[in-house]
């Protein structure tokens, strides 16, 4: 019961990020890119040695090497196809080529923050401590993702107040996700077996896929150096949350 309310305060947490958009309104557009930028970073970094060194060793722990790593790439090949038909996008500093994607986008949304849920959910089954690190990577890459979704909205004709609003809606799937995930997985032995490489794989092809080519659009020395080391920061970051006591 704990775990599941532990569960749950966590989802709620990620669901809020969704109301990322109300900064626009009080940050100036340029501390919030530069802001954003050392985020995206920070946050891939976070996403692969969440994925390599948190989710997949869990994983490889109750199955075996083929199986895990076959449902890795499986994770990555969903979210690769969920990113071409719903055209989910990171998009930043109000720049989208986005056209009259708006409505798919809120489907994919609900989608991918119902997967969040999902692996939050069963993340905390498997313990407190694993739960809580899996969602602060999760709470790290939603910063730019919903900044990204209330850009898609507003770029698509919404008004602020309602694309804060719509984000917000589809944010609550992942409270969904959670209760879900927590109590299929704790009636269905396997499902954490094959739900925790297929999030690795979501978590692999986010940063690399989404994050790391961001960055690379920002040119300049100075800007090179402060993506890679808040990359490897977010790498620090997993390394150290692993080591720290809690079981
Ligand atoms: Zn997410
Ligand atoms: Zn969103």
């Amino acid at each position: 019961m704990v775990n599941f309310i532990w569960a749950i305060g966590a989802s709620i947490t990620v669901s809020l990020i969704s109301l990322i958009g109300i900064f626009t309104f009080i940050f100036k557009e340029k501390l919030l890119s530069i802001i954003l930028f050392i985020l995206i970073g920070f946050s891939a970094g976070a996403l692969i040695a969440g994925a390599f060194l948190h989710l997949i060793p869990e994983a490889l722990e109750n199955s075996s090497n083929n199986f895990v790593f076959t449902f890795v790439i499986m994770g990555f090949v969903f979210f690769f196809i969920m990113e071409r038909y719903f055209h989910w996008r990171h998009c930043h500093e109000g720049v989208c080529d986005i056209h009259a994607f708006t409505y798919l986008n809120l489907i994919g949304d609900s989608i991918h923050n119902f997967t969040d849920g999902l692996v939050i959910g069963v993340s905390f089954l498997i313990n407190v401590k694993f739960g809580i690190i899996t969602s602060l990577v999760i709470i790290l890459h939603e910063i730019p993702q919903e900044l990204g979704d209330f850009g898609v909205l507003v770029y698509g004709g919404f008004t602020k107040l309602k694309a804060l609003y719509f984000n917000f809606i589809t944010a609550l799937t992942c409270v969904l996700g959670t209760i879900i995930g927590y109590l299929v997985s704790e009636n269905i032995k396997g499902f954490s077996v094959f739900l925790m490489p297929l999030a690795a794989g979501g978590f692999i092809y986010i940063a690399a896929c989404d994050l790391v080519p961001e960055l690379h659009k920002q040119p300049g020395l100075k800007k090179s150096i402060s993506s890679l080391l808040a990359f490897l920061c977010g790498i620090g970051f997993i390394l150290l949350a692993r080591i720290l006591p809690g079981h």
